[in-house]
């Protein structure tokens, strides 16, 4: 309480208190457990990419505030890695944004188009910062709901929820896919039919891309950007942390028309106005490996997926595929548990390993109860080591 018995924290936050990521790390760190909540590679991306930015500090480029919208350099790479992959044209002195991370992103594009009482619908279970960032920019979220489907293994989304979900009040959709934590990879039809609700309901979509480089099995990422009369109404965002895995460089960017890249950087300047000077010119390079690179990258992670998913599966948990980032959701009800939450809280004392309850990721909590997430970024030794500890503990 602060003067006058007012709560420090204001009423928009008051529900974010601290973050499940926080606790569990402290769990982690306090039982010796195998960390496999919080989504961070255990290893560096590439040396040359490290040793381009040791260049960038030694020959002192980027040590001072770099340009508001970023290094040219890197607004180069970046709108040269859109046309490439996915044939989208982006002029990088007007419609490419370098952030601090996808988070800043996230938070400048919801701050800059939204105004107080605006309705936002995001796929529920969500990135924990999404609710936070639509509070803080006055907005009001709206859930729609991915369905576990037990036929495909998977999440999927319903069409007509999401439409019932649009309102007068509706200013966007926020979307993300390769979607963080159920690992689903929306399709091209189910990116088609949200494409034409936006065009026909008129609204603006933020689609947050960080795993487009993830993806398994003859999946396909398709920026919603492409599809037809979302080039001008979708403001599309990446990440260096993901794609590079050096996530402690917190290197995003935005892509968009000139006007929505304008109305986000409006908000952008006055929360970091810059960052990561010398790791911007590391990054720019990052984005011009080969195609090896990506490959290699996305195997390794399938790799690194089938091991702890065959683990899980061993240790009788009911395992939802990813075809998409480094994050499996398991169910936990085979394992006669139904509480995701108390269930993680045991789990480093019955296992020793970490791992996040999906519920905190839902406003309908209920919805993602017995589900849990396990990341799997990390080196295959420290994910054999988990399998096994799970699967002594559980498989009978
Ligand atoms: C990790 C993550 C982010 C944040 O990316 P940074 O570049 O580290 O800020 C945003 N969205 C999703 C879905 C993520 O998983």
């Amino acid at each position: 309480m602060g003067r006058m018995g007012r709560p420090l924290l204001n009423r928009r936050l008051a529900e974010f208190g601290t973050t499940i990521f926080a606790e569990m790390s402290a769990l982690a760190a306090s039982t010796g457990s195998i960390n496999l909540g919080q989504g961070f590679p255990d290893t560096d991306g590439p040396a040359e990419v490290r040793e381009a930015a040791v260049r960038a500090l030694r020959e002192g480029r980027g040590n001072q505030y770099p340009p508001g919208l970023g290094i040219p350099e890197l607004r180069t790479a970046i709108a040269e890695h859109q046309l490439r992959r996915y044939g989208l044209e982006f002029d990088p002195d007007r419609e490419v944004l370098a952030t601090a991370g996808a988070t800043e992103a996230i938070a400048a594009s919801l701050l800059a188009l939204l105004e107080p009482g605006d309705e936002v619908i995001a796929l529920e279970p969500y990135y924990d910062s999404y609710a936070a960032c639509i509070a803080m920019a006055g907005g009001r979220r709206v859930p729609v709901t991915l369905r576990p489907d037990r036929a495909t293994a998977s999440y999927r989304l319903d069409l007509d929820e999401l439409r019932a979900a649009v309102t007068d009040r509706t200013r966007l959709i926020l979307l993300n896919t390769p979607h963080n934590p159920t690992g689903t990879v929306l399709t091209r039809a189910e990116l088609a039919a949200i494409a034409e609700l936006a065009c026909e309901r008129d609204l603006l979509v933020v689609t947050d891309e960080v795993y487009e480089h993830l993806v398994y099995d003859g999946a396909e990422h398709l920026p919603l950007a492409t599809f037809p009369g979302m080039r001008d109404r979708t403001v599309t965002i990446g990440s260096a942390g993901k794609t590079f895995s050096f996530t402690g460089w917190k290197v995003g960017w935005v892509t968009g028309t000139a006007e929505l890249v304008t109305a986000v950087r409006s908000a952008k300047q006055f929360l970091t106005y810059v960052a990561s000077g010398p790791f911007q010119y590391a990054v720019a390079e990052a984005l011009r490996l080969p195609d090896a690179y990506f490959t290699a990258f996305r195997d390794d992670l399938r790799d690194k997926r089938d091991l702890l998913s065959a683990g899980l599966a061993d240790a009788g948990f009911t395992v939802f595929r990813p075809t998409g980032t480094y994050f499996v959701t398991a169910d936990i009800r085979p394992l006669g548990e139904s509480d995701g939450l108390s269930f993680c809280r045991a789990l480093p004392e019955r296992a020793g390993v970490v791992a996040i309850p999906n519920a905190v990721f839902y406003d309908h909590r209920e919805a993602g109860a017995p589900y849990v997430r396990f990341a799997f970024c990390k080196r295959i030794e420290v994910l054999a080591d988990a399998a096994e500890r799970l699967r002594k503990a559980f498989a009978h």
